[in-house]
């Protein structure tokens, strides 16, 4: 075929942040050949922006944690809706995922006697976040990479992949373009890994970077993968929102977890006022039993600010439209009230939260040692994605595995901080293995010729539209959709709106032109994202109407309550006979005895 180079691998892992780093590298060792294929540059993902830390009960600060209360504190906060497996493997395993990188060189800030420390994190029950300062996804892919490296894999770095093929019933190969020239490449594989992140781009407000487009989860939905959970989007309930430059950029849960506390306009912690009834137990009564706790005394209760993030979320936007917010729209975040409590606070600071402290001072002109942050909930991550197997990671289509923010399942209705990076380790290891195990079982088959041409046709058909409307004018309205109709607070009637305006958006998106040439070309590479946008955007907004209940990331006005006719399946999406999405209930299997004792033992 003209205008196209063929590359030919055992296994083909398309994104290479954490999971698919960790899935590369674990397949590489079963000694096939692995390649790994990326949107921006090597080292970009947005893995390394991740900043609080890796959760994996290691008890290294309270000998009172185990996998026993990480696994119960995973299905609390995903509000039961969690593959019970993949919360059960995770727990077990994290530990083991978080030494082995360690051995492999990170170097994790350290307990007076040496051990890897462990900081608070939101829902979780013990110190349990394995960090570097507030940089700790810059050291996983840091070490990730060196490591990696040694491996013999072939990175294929600013190349995004537009199409999978499907033959013999199981995935076969990828159509990509290189962002530099605009050529075709064509990946042959007897095995794909899909680890290509979230979807943070289909709204406004967002602490996601221009990446998250949703492509693994539609490539694979459009492959004829089945998708989960698609409802569940979680809204961190802290990002930055003033000046309007910076809207959406995130501050870090460890800044809560450091003692930060949320006040409103009138000097109020308002997060007291309302305390679910389900972690009332293991929730501080008072402010001062909250800052003990935040000391490491094991007697004390957590602050309510270490609710968990759907909740506190909901508790910032309950102040904001009771006009008790902050000047700009949301609430203040005050970790120099600390000074009250230990000398040498701001030093204190600017040690455990370096980031924080030049974020603040860099792109607000505040001195988060001094003054308290303005903050607001911002777009951060979808629970939903890639519907897989527990074990394998294999999703319903074979030869196709999925893992990290782009599968679905550990998390349930809601993520715990801290339970992304280890996620991405368990399940990027498990999916790289079973990626090996099936390309050693399977031979290769060549994607058909002419499902080729017609995917790069379809692909160059944008330019071909010179009079066509600008890809940046659909994108722009596609999240202002996303944002204003499938937020974080929704109404029936709302996301009625957002389905026929998904339709219009769609139909408009099949017109979008560009010009220029293919050699770096940003409207062209937003008209090929659309697609993505769209097809994400559309499996959220059919979910988000289906489930007619408030749980975890899905809050619904109309429907404040959780109902238990909702408590016990996902909703899962796939693409009919006739290429429309269809939505089904899939109830989830019963845990084993064991499980079920665990869950009721720490309730
Ligand atoms: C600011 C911030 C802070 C965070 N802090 C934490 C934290 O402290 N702890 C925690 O657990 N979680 C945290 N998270 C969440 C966590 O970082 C992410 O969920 C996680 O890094 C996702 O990793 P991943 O490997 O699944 O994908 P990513 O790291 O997102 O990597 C995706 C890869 O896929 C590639 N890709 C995408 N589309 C294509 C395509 N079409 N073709 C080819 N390649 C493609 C990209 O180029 C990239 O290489 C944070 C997130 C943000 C935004």
């Amino acid at each position: 075929m003209a205008d196209v180079q063929n590359f030919d691998h055992d296994v083909l892992v398309i994104g290479a942040g954490g999971a698919g780093l960790r899935a590369a590298i674990e397949a590489a060792s079963k000694g096939v050949s692995v390649g790994l294929v990326c949107k921006s540059l090597l080292g970009k993902a947005h893995t390394v922006m991740a900043e609080g830390g890796v959760a994996a009960a290691m008890g290294n600060v309270d000998d009172r944690d185990n996998w026993r209360v990480h696994f119960t504190d995973t299905l609390r906060g995903g509000q039961y809706l969690n593959n019970w497996r993949m919360a059960e493997l995770h727990a077990k395993e994290s530990p083991d995922r978080v030494r082995e990188l360690e051995a492999w060189g990170a170097l994790f800030d350290r307990t007076p006697d040496g051990r890897i420390l462990q900081r608070n994190f939101g829902g979780h029950r013990y110190p349990r976040l394995a960090h570097v300062g507030d940089r700790t996804g810059l050291e996983m892919i840091r070490t990730l990479q060196d490591h990696g490296v040694h491996q013999g894999i072939d990175v294929h770095m600013e190349v995004t992949v537009v199409t999978l093929f499907v033959s013999q019933g199981r995935a076969v190969g990828a159509l990509a373009y290189d962002r530099e020239r605009g050529r075709f490449r064509l990946f042959r594989a007897k095995a794909i890994v899909i680890a290509t992140g979230g979807i943070g781009r289909a709204y406004k407000i967002t602490s996601n970077s221009w990446e998250y487009t949703g492509d693994g989860q539609s490539l694979a939905y459009h492959a004829g993968a089945a998708l989960m959970d698609m409802e569940f989007v979680q809204f961190h309930p802290t990002g930055m929102i003033w000046p309007p430059s910076v809207r959406g950029i995130l501050v870090t849960e460890a800044v809560r977890g450091e003692g930060g506390v949320l006040k409103n306009k009138e000097g109020r912690r308002f997060m007291f006022d309302d305390i679910p009834e389900n972690y009332r137990a293991q929730t501080a009564d008072t402010p001062e039993e909250g800052w003990r706790y935040v000391l490491g005394d094991k007697n004390a209760r957590r602050p309510p600010e270490l609710l968990t993030r759907d909740h506190v979320a909901r508790c910032i936007m309950r102040e904001v439209r009771a006009g008790r917010g902050s000047p700009h729209g949301g609430v203040f975040l005050d970790i120099a009230w600390i000074k009250e409590k230990i000398p040498k606070a701001a030093e204190h600071i600017k040690k455990k939260l370096p980031s924080m402290y030049h974020q603040f001072k860099q792109m607000a002109d505040i001195d988060i040692t001094t003054t308290p942050m303005e903050i607001g909930p911002t777009t951060h991550y979808v629970m939903g994605g890639v519907r897989v197997d527990g074990d394998t990671q294999m999703s319903t289509l074979p030869g196709l595995f999925a893992a990290g923010e782009a599968a679905a399942g550990l998390h349930g209705a809601n993520r715990l901080g801290g339970n992304s990076l280890s996620d991405l380790l368990v399940f990027g290891k498990r999916a790289g293995e079973s990626a090996a195990g099936f390309a050693a079982q399977h031979g290769a088959v060549a994607p058909d010729a002419g499902e080729v041409t017609e995917a790069m046709k379809d692909a160059l058909a944008p330019f071909e539209r010179t009079t066509g409307e600008n890809p940046y004018a659909v994108q722009h309205d596609l999240q202002n959709l996303m944002q204003e109709m499938a937020g974080i607070v929704r109404t029936e009637s709302d996301l009625l709106r957002a389905a026929e305006g998904l339709v219009k958006l769609r139909e408009r998106a099949a017109g979008v032109g560009v010009s220029g040439n293919r050699e770096y070309n940003p409207g062209w590479h937003t008209a090929l994202d659309l697609r993505h946008l769209l097809t994400v955007s559309e499996a959220i907004v059919a979910s988000a109407l289906a489930r007619k209940e408030s749980r975890g990331g899905h809050f619904r006005d109309d429907y404040p309550e959780k109902k238990p006719e909702f408590g016990g399946s996902n909703f899962v999406a796939g693409k009919d006979p006739a290429g429309r999405l269809a939505l089904r209930s899939v109830p989830i299997p019963p845990m084993p005895d064991e499980l079920t004792k665990l869950v009721e033992e720490f309730k």
